[in-house]
């Protein structure tokens, strides 16, 4: 696959570099755009890796000052063949933003500026924008952007357009792909392109920038967009409730919508996550409840909806639930949420590697998934701590496993091939919002047909005819868990 991982420490150029054609062409990027291209070692080493902590080493980061700088980069890289990958924050877990071809990187964090249009109700951003900026912005004048992935303090929304990232709001409100109005930006060839403008309603042509959304940096660089905002709901209102098995929980979360109640938020937490979290914040998740699954839930809109739902919401918990508790204000809730975002970090108590799999599935599908799972931490000796959003089937199976042991090593490696196996056959999804990228390129023809991939890789070919732009995902299968890994510790990893 032509991957540079001897060199990826950062102990001399890249391969590619040495190739003649791409350090001419690496001089002419610096005359063109002088101040924003960066070869140091320490400049190539710091944009060589993502969340994957799988590093290869690129020749050169580009840092636009001006959207226009990335047209000039692109246009350079299809005449002398350079391999570009575009960077957000690189919090993708999925290898998609590692330059595993080498030659440029674009890091976007520059073009950040972010402005609301409070009479339409819309944002205009920069890719490079981070996401948890927008959604402050969007707040301080009562606008509300929904789409809220955990990374949400560190991730772009560059990134978060180019992965289609989704989160805890995801149920009611939807995820990225729904708030985006228009996008701008450049194709790999080079030339400025906008899909869309600033109206609701766009009717005129093909709508290629549904087929930008979810393009994991192949298809074109997003410099800006245009996002949906709603009005920011007034009133919330959090409940945990708990149950004796996972099975229960996930049934009695479908008799709840059966009632046409839509919870801003309803996250799941099975009996191995719940323990995790004990172990984290060492207080029990439900004093007077232990080794029990949990669901918490958010209510969230105006105050006369919010309370007409807290009521079908406590007779529903009364009914179905072991036990369940209110929180009496935000402070008690965030108290909460707390548990949520715990549980992740402890799960290294049960191994020393994750394979960390955000699938998605029908709601119908819940109770049999569950059976299953349950089953394969049964056969496979693993832990799988299992959590996600029951509002729109994303789950999070973590299979937890020691590196150093080559037998579990083998036997998770065949257990998230089981898994996609069999949520493709439920009727689900191999991700549901964090992509393909490396990571998950073993699985894509588990999810697709030839056929379908063959679509796919005709509009690549389209529109990017040199095959410069992110190079080397999605299409060609990468094995991440046999990769080396980097031993550092990113920002946004659980202490
Ligand atoms: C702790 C943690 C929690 C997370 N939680 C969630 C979650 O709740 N929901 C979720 O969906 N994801 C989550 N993620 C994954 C990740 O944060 C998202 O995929 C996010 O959208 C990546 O944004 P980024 O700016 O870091 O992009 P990067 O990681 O830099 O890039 C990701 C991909 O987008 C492409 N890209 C970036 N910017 C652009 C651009 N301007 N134009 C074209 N392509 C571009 C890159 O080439 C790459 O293919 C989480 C990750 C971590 C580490």
């Amino acid at each position: 696959m032509g991957i540079i991982l001897g060199l990826a420490n950062g102990n001399g150029l890249c391969e590619i570099c040495r190739v003649q054609t791409h350090a001419t062409a690496t001089r002419a990027l610096k005359r063109q755009l002088g101040r924003c291209v960066d070869s140091s070692e320490r400049g190539c080493w710091a944009a060589s890796f993502d969340s994957s902590k799988i590093s290869f080493l690129p020749c050169a980061v580009i840092t636009p000052r001006k959207e226009v700088d990335v047209g000039v980069v692109l246009t350079l890289a299809n005449k002398h063949r350079v391999p570009v990958t575009v960077r957000g924050r690189g919090t993708t877990l999925m290898g998609s933003a590692a330059p595993v071809k080498g030659g440029w990187v674009i890091d976007m964090l520059k073009l950040n500026r972010i402005r609301i249009d409070d009479e339409a109700g819309m944002a205009h951003v920069q890719a490079g924008a981070k996401t948890g900026d927008i959604h402050r912005a969007a707040e301080a004048v009562e606008w509300f952007y929904p789409p809220d992935p955990s990374s949400k303090e560190y991730c772009t929304i560059g990134g978060n357009i180019a992965c289609n990232a989704g989160g805890m709001h995801g149920g009611k409100y939807g995820v990225t792909r729904d708030f985006v109005i228009s996008l701008r930006g450049f194709l790999p060839t080079g030339e400025m392109v906008q899909w869309g403008t600033a109206t609701k309603k766009y009717a005129a042509g093909f709508n290629l920038r549904d087929l930008w959304i979810g393009s994991e940096g192949m298809l074109g660089v997003v410099t800006g967009a245009v996002l949906k905002l709603v009005p920011k709901p007034v009133s919330r209102w959090t409940l945990l409730t708990a149950f004796k098995t996972e099975t229960q929980a996930v049934d009695a979360v479908r008799a709840l919508f059966k009632q046409r109640v839509q919870p801003a938020i309803c996250e799941f937490l099975d009996r191995e996550s719940v323990r995790c979290a004990e172990s984290a914040s060492g207080r029990p998740v439900f004093v007077g409840q232990k080794d029990r699954a949990v669901i918490l839930l958010e209510m969230a809109g105006n105050v006369s909806e919010v309370k007409e739902d807290q009521k079908v919401l406590l007779a529903w918990a009364r009914k179905h639930a072991m036990a369940h508790r209110a929180a009496r204000n935000r402070d008690e809730a965030e108290l909460l949420w707390e548990v949520r975002r715990k549980c992740s970090g402890a799960m290294f108590e049960l191994g020393d590697a994750k394979i960390n799999e955000d699938i998605v599935l029908p709601m119908g599908s819940y109770a049999k998934f569950i059976s299953f799972l349950s089953k394969l931490k049964k056969t496979t000796g693993l832990p799988m701590p299992t959590f996600g959003h029951l509002a729109d089937g994303n789950l999070h199976v973590n299979i937890m496993y020691h590196r150093d042991d080559p037998i579990e090593s083998k036997v998770a490696e065949k257990a998230v091939l089981q898994l996609m196996e069999t949520v493709v056959v439920m009727g689900g999804a191999i991700s549901g919002e964090h992509g393909i990228g490396l990571a998950k390129t073993p699985f894509l023809r588990i999810q697709h047909s030839p056929a379908q991939v063959k679509a796919m890789q005709a509009v690549k070919n389209a529109l990017d005819p040199n095959g410069i732009l992110n190079p080397g995902k999605m299409f060609n299968i990468y094995e991440v868990w046999k990769q080396p890994r980097l031993n550092i510790h990113l920002p946004w990893d659980h202490k």
